[in-house]
């Protein structure tokens, strides 16, 4: 038998799951379809997130405050101080998202992996699902792809909308160790170097109890030999005699959103509409607030009974109206940035040396947690001005 459903959400990550709900929340039949076994089972990780994010019911999933965060260049170190948000378990961030999600009426299906994108006259009406020997046709008026970025699962809109792959030099490689055995320092570390992480960073995130994460995000790099790289020979002393316990993977977009974002009864949404702040590889605000948009715009389109692209579009036209700017300057700033990444790093460390207003701008500006008041600050400062570079600083302001 054929299942009918208002919206199908491919994906269990927040972006989809933000989706499922404002499309439950407004009287909409959404089914929500997780690949994985468990939602949260592919990211297990952790995230830096900003305390605006931090809703009563997702406080659960906080491990740590930060008020320290160090800064590191290959020639200069410094410590800012302050309120830098949070990091959040992913594995229970995610879950929470999904009982808030359920909570509001939508349906959700664990080990149910969307192969095929049904269509009917060129327009998306539904999803195959197939899993072993099960496989099951299921209809639905909007598919809103939130599959993220990683793999040859994910990304069904670029696939099969727009004919065309992720394609391997427009993503950046990350890897993640939990270790054990840390010296327990409660600051979050961000290491630029161009030597294990080329147009990227490094971290270390507390998590308190002698346990941090530390990561590596880069392109070009072989992921496994950058992150053991960075924990043998390079790491901050804190992670001296302190062992991996855990291994995460991942691939992330960092050349900007997608420019079309919604066809014929689909919408894509978050990791898999490359919705991740260039600079930093932030996105869990923009999964969140995007998902939560498309799935308004697709229950409002069902029952005007108009799920056209044409119709679809206010969904591209609100988010990119919200967040527009924040891809901008951080496509901007990652393209500046990463031409001679350490001596520019070198000179921004040194600028912001003492002045702790400077040294939470820059932080501001790197995750984006406070972008627009903290880019102001710093290209208020002539001397990060010319260290951005002047086309770039034109087109920023
Ligand atoms: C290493 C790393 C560190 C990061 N750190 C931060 C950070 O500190 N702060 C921050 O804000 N952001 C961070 N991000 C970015 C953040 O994780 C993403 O922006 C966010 O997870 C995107 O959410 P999403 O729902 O779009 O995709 P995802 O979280 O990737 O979720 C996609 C879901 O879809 C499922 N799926 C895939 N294919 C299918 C299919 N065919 N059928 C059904 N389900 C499918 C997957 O199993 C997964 O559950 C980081 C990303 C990486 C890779």
């Amino acid at each position: 038998m054929i299942e009918k459903y208002d919206v199908i959400v491919a994906g269990g990550g927040p972006a989809g799951l933000a989706a499922a709900r404002a499309v439950a929340s407004e009287g909409g039949k959404v089914l929500l379809l997780e690949l994985q076994a468990q939602i949260g089972g592919q990211t297990q990780s952790v995230s830096w997130v900003p305390n605006d994010l931090i809703t009563s019911k997702l406080r659960r999933a906080v491990v740590i405050r930060l008020r320290e965060v160090k800064l590191h260049s290959p020639h200069k170190e410094l410590t800012a101080r302050g309120d830098f948000g949070a990091i959040v378990d992913r594995r229970q961030f995610d879950k929470l998202l999904a009982a808030e999600a359920a909570a509001s009426g939508a349906e959700l299906w664990l080990s149910a992996p969307t192969k095929e994108l049904l269509t009917s006259n060129g327009a998306v009406c539904g999803v195959l699902i197939e899993a072993g020997d099960w496989s099951d046709r299921i209809e639905g008026e909007v598919v809103i792809d939130a599959t993220g970025a990683r793999g040859e699962w994910s990304s069904l809109f670029i696939r099969k909308v727009m004919r065309d792959g992720w394609q391997r030099e427009r993503l950046a490689f990350s890897n993640e160790y939990l270790m054990a055995n840390v010296k327990d320092e409660k600051s979050a570390e961000i290491i630029f170097t161009s030597y294990f992480a080329p147009k990227g960073h490094a971290w270390i995130y507390p998590l308190g109890k002698g346990f941090a994460m530390a990561g590596i995000q880069g392109v070009r790099i072989h992921p496994d030999v950058a992150l053991d790289e960075f924990i043998g020979k390079q790491a901050p002393p804190r992670l001296t005699g302190a062992v991996p316990v855990a291994a995460f993977r991942s691939q992330l977009p960092l050349e900007g959103p997608l420019n079309q974002t919604c066809a014929d009864g689909i919408i894509t949404v978050g990791g898999a509409a490359g919705q991740i702040y260039p600079l930093s590889g932030q996105g869990l605000r923009y999964a969140l607030r995007c998902g939560e948009l498309a799935g308004k715009v697709a229950v409002d389109a069902v029952t005007d009974g108009d799920v056209s692209k044409e119709r679809l579009s206010e969904y591209e036209r609100d988010w990119k109206a919200e967040f527009g700017f924040d891809f901008k300057v951080g496509g901007l700033l990652q393209s500046s940035l990463s031409v001679s990444q350490d001596q520019k790093m070198n000179a921004i460390l040194h600028i912001l040396e003492g002045k702790p207003r400077l040294q939470h701008a820059f932080i501001g500006v790197f995750t984006s947690f406070n972008l627009k008041d903290s880019l102001c600050v710093l290209l208020k400062n002539d001397e990060i001005a010319r260290v951005f570079g002047r086309e770039a600083v034109e087109a920023l302001r």
